[in-house]
């Protein structure tokens, strides 16, 4: 969820203390049958089958193809966490994002049976680390688990920034309207510091769009932006950006559609997979 929150948002993530952190956090056996999902779209070749099939009898074993993404820095900025709700002092605190004053960051949203968007943003981005680091790139997240405070969306941003991420992801979901459905997109607008990455950032946010409408049922948003996609100047993930990068609201977790679908580890896994893709897309240039 990004947008700015009522107050009563605080006193109901205060109220999910007890169950908040404990439901649906990918187990690791669940992580790594995830990995293998990256690996099996056709980018590793057993080594056997490589050395038989292209080296003549005798001759040395050819050097193993590089992995996809060898060499290449991913962000991944898993929205919120799981602990903002105990500290409203620390979350509240006004930052400053490239063009206005915000919040440090706030507790996000949560489904009615009480699966909180931290815990979403955490389980997706878990997946996705997993098929990434399969296909061989090295991930930079901006939280480890989903039980502490912050950092704050200013931090966030320059984690990322700081590692020259070839191009990075925040993701989230969104507390939209109860009949709204849908995914969006989305993307800087030039304001200084992210002016170099602008292109980059909407072709990335193009090829994010386009794997998702591919590779899972999720719809476009149909009450936020324009088929999916939407400018924004009022996220520090976003103004304050180095590198190229897109916030991807995955669907509405308070429509029951969409929150079935969100709350199924079997769609969070669908989501890392479509993230893989455009991100092998945009920075290879080549399908996953
Ligand atoms: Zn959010």
């Amino acid at each position: 969820m990004h947008s700015k929150l009522p107050a009563v948002a605080l006193v109901l993530a205060a109220a999910l203390a007890s169950g908040c952190g404990v439901a649906a956090r990918p187990s690791d056996s669940a992580a790594r049958a995830s990995a293998p999902a990256g690996a099996a779209s056709g980018v590793v070749v057993p080594a056997g089958a490589q050395s038989s099939a292209a080296s003549p009898a005798g001759s040395p074993s050819p050097s193993p193809a590089p992995l996809p993404l060898a060499g290449r820095v991913v962000g991944i900025d898993p929205g919120h966490n799981g602990g903002n709700f105990s500290d409203p002092g620390f979350i509240n605190q006004m930052i400053w994002n490239g063009r206005e004053s915000e919040t440090c960051d706030t507790t996000g949203t949560e489904t009615a049976s009480g699966f909180t968007e931290a815990s979403f943003n955490f389980d997706v981005a878990t997946y996705l680390r997993a098929d990434l680091v399969a296909v061989g790139a090295q991930v930079v997240m901006t939280r480890q688990t989903n039980t502490g405070v912050g950092p704050c969306v200013t931090t966030r941003a320059q984690i990322i920034n700081d590692a020259h991420a070839g191009v990075a992801i925040d993701i989230h979901a969104d507390g939209g309207p109860t009949w709204g459905r849908g995914f969006a997109v989305l993307e800087p607008v030039a304001d200084g510091p992210n002016d170099a990455v602008i292109s980059g950032s909407l072709q990335f946010g193009a090829d994010v769009r386009a794997a998702l409408l591919r590779e899972t049922a999720m719809p476009e948003s149909n009450y936020d932006g324009t088929n999916g996609l939407v400018s924004r100047d009022d996220l520090a993930g976003l103004n304050l950006t180095t590198v190229p990068k897109i916030l991807v609201e995955c669907g509405n977790m308070i429509n029951s559609t969409d929150a079935a679908m969100l709350t199924s580890p079997a769609f969070q896994q669908q989501l890392a997979r479509a993230f893989t893709a455009a991100i092998t897309v945009f920075l290879t240039g080549q399908p996953a």
